[in-house]
């Protein structure tokens, strides 16, 4: 599908009925295929054939949507997993193990951070939280002998910071060690982080990509475009004894960290997406170029118009132009940001509790980027046992709404917003 736009690829990539085959992608709501011989059985076993045959390790309906979004961020592959923090765990392991190092953006997810700084050290991997506005040096600095990637996020949920994709992928690159991104913020439609030099994508694609809330999931894409015969990723360049003594970067080439990934972690760990989550994903992927330039619109709308409110302290969108990540953002996501904003209101936490309370469209949820526009207050919700001064520390202003515009008309997302503020 290399010849199409993005937005006919959305719909069309990665199934192509046959004559009088189902239109639309099927549901293989089957654990097992059939085959005629175990000979031919032991050669897919062998990975000397290709074919189904777990749906622990592929199913042709999760193919399918893998195919899609690995078209879609312009990878040479992709493995669909049951949730977004099960795509980043597994991304790590396929090349960290313990006595490893890592970097990472502190500007991330929070339950990626506790992925990092909790669990993945006590399976012996350590972690150094960067600032995003890390200078090369400070980069260069971090990076050990033992260090095997660098991990960022495009846009960071919630403290939506913009990375320097070029700065960190040249970094790692000098290193010998690849750039992994998490690109949920952004979405494939407005920034490719491959075309940067990310070597790794990771998505949550419980937000966006499926975009009505209804199945979780996640998606690790490979961009093809790293060397792991290098010397320091020895589980990709010499035999695996757990595969028949199998070689990935000898027998797979290019595609060797994904195959890993899938026949090696996937196998084991089982952190399998469902046909049917699967079938969700691909509906929700259908709508995505049409969703995710309306959410922008509409919250940069949002954001101006919060901008000028007397009632409001501070907007943070990296679509406004007063915003610190502007210039990042429109190098690489010129044509749109996200949906989500973040604001404060004047009056502080109580102002901020008041205001949720009196919204009627926006909906008080502990979720993001979906088509419905939502809000949370941190400061009262998420991170409510944190005192003003361990929130701020932390980065949440005890003010803080973090607000996921929709993709409703936004006349009556901004009149539920005026409403609300009327009352303060
Ligand atoms: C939500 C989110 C995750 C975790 O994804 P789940 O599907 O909830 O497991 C990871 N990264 C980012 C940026 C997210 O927003």
């Amino acid at each position: 599908m290399n010849k199409y736009h993005i937005n006919t690829k959305c719909i069309q990539s990665g199934y192509e009925p046959k004559n009088g085959e189902a239109r639309v992608l099927p549901i293989y709501q089957s654990t097992t295929f059939k085959y005629d011989s175990s000979e031919h059985v032991g050669k897919l076993f062998d990975l000397e054939a290709e074919g189904f045959f777990y749906s622990r390790l592929s199913n042709p309906t999760v193919d399918c949507v893998e195919k899609k979004i690995a078209d879609l961020e312009g990878g040479i592959g992709a493995m669909c997993t049951s949730s977004g923090q099960a795509a980043t765990t597994t991304a790590i392991l396929n090349i960290c193990s313990a006595g490893d190092h890592m970097i990472a953006s502190s500007a991330i997810y929070g339950g990626t951070t506790n992925l990092f700084t909790v669990t993945l050290k006590k399976f012996g991997v350590d972690v150094t939280l960067v600032s995003p506005d890390s200078t090369e040096e400070e980069l260069q600095k971090a990076i050990k002998e033992n260090t095997k990637c660098i991990f960022a996020e495009t846009i960071a949920n919630p403290a939506l910071v913009v990375i320097d994709m070029e700065k960190f992928a040249l970094a790692a690159h000098k290193n010998g060690i690849p750039f992994i991104v998490d690109n949920t913020f952004a979405t494939p439609i407005n920034c490719r982080p491959i075309e940067h030099g990310a070597n790794i994508v990771v998505h949550s694609t419980s937000k966006y990509m499926d975009g009505h809330a209804v199945a979780l999931g996640g998606v690790i894409v490979d961009g093809g475009n790293f060397d792991w015969d290098n010397g320091k990723f020895p589980s990709l360049s010499t035999p695996d004894e757990s595969y028949h003594g199998i070689t990935y970067t000898e027998t797979f080439g290019k595609a060797a960290y994904l195959v890993k990934a899938r026949v090696q972690l996937m196998r084991d760990l089982g952190v399998t997406l469902s046909p049917n989550s699967a079938f969700l994903l691909n509906i929700g992927l259908e709508t995505l170029h049409l969703r995710v330039e309306r959410h922008c619109s509409n919250a940069l709308t949002v954001a101006k118009w919060l901008e000028t409110h007397e009632k409001i302290e501070w907007v943070n969108y990296p679509g406004l132009e007063s915003n610190k990540y502007y210039n990042l953002a429109q190098k690489y996501m010129p044509s749109g940001t996200c949906g989500v904003i973040s604001f404060g209101v004047k009056g502080g936490r109580d102002a901020a509790v008041k205001l949720m309370d009196s919204l009627k469209l926006a909906a008080i949820v502990v979720h993001v980027a979906d088509a419905r526009t939502s809000v949370l207050h941190p400061a009262s919700t998420t991170h409510r046992q944190l005192t003003d001064e361990q929130l701020i520390s932390a980065g949440v202003e005890p003010d803080l709404i973090r607000i996921s515009i929709g993709i409703e008309d936004v006349r009556d997302i901004i009149e539920d917003l005026e409403q609300g503020l009327e009352k303060l």
